[in-house]
């Protein structure tokens, strides 16, 4: 029997797509017993490398807060792809928290913050929760009565449904200091960042994002 223990232990690749649960203790939330956990969860990301994907969820409460992390070290970089077409879309996104995302033409920005989460999607994934968050925002301005804002939106909106298209182009960013972001596709462009960068980046005052108006924090 020794020997099928041990081959139950030596898996192909133990820790890859294995879920793990952790309890974290108390909610500092709503100050739930014990009602505080972490789902970790590892993907390997084909020509790039393992991340963990981790979730800190309360049972109680329902908060919840999502991160990334990229297991090798990486370098703090600025990436870039220029999205001409619907096959651009498909450009892998890996934010950390610490990642600010900008979407140039669109002048919009994801900044680090205390409602930042981490995710792994892809150029369209990021497009869509830009979306959903300038609906609902939209809709909040238009309860205000901010016709100048709702107009805006709706040519964000506009402009988000032709990149999808591929019939205008988006110049997508990523930056982090701790080198937890990245952009994987063929047309990716990457440079270190600078000391300057990387100063700017980490001390930034947070800023509201067009559309993000309703976000906590
Ligand atoms: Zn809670």
């Amino acid at each position: 029997m020794v020997e099928g223990e041990k081959k139950e232990k030596v898996d192909v690749n133990p820790e890859l797509g294995e879920v793990q649960v952790i309890s974290l203790g108390d909610c500092p939330i709503c100050g739930g017993k014990g009602t505080l956990k972490a789902i970790q969860h590892i993907h390997e990301i084909p020509y790039f490398g393992k991340v963990v994907e981790s979730t800190i969820y309360c049972e109680r409460c329902g908060y919840r807060n999502a991160d990334i992390m990229i297991l090798e070290d990486r370098p703090p970089k600025l990436y870039t792809v220029r999205v001409e077409s619907e096959k651009d879309l498909f450009t892998r996104v890996v934010r950390s928290k610490s990642g600010t995302i900008e979407l140039e033409e669109i002048g919009v920005k994801i900044e680090p913050g205390p409602a930042a989460e981490g995710f792994i999607t892809n150029v369209e994934g990021v497009l869509e929760r830009v979306r959903e968050t300038l609906l609902m925002a939209r809709e909040f301005r238009k309860q205000e009565g901010d016709e100048e804002a709702v107009k805006n939106a709706d040519e964000i909106l506009e402009y988000i449904e032709e990149v999808k298209e591929g019939k205008k182009p988006l110049t997508v960013r990523i930056a982090d200091p701790l080198g937890n972001s990245a952009l994987i596709g063929e047309k990716v462009k990457s440079r270190l960042l600078t000391e300057e960068e990387i100063k700017r980046l980490s001390l930034g005052p947070y800023k509201l994002v067009p559309g993000r108006g309703l976000d906590e924090g």
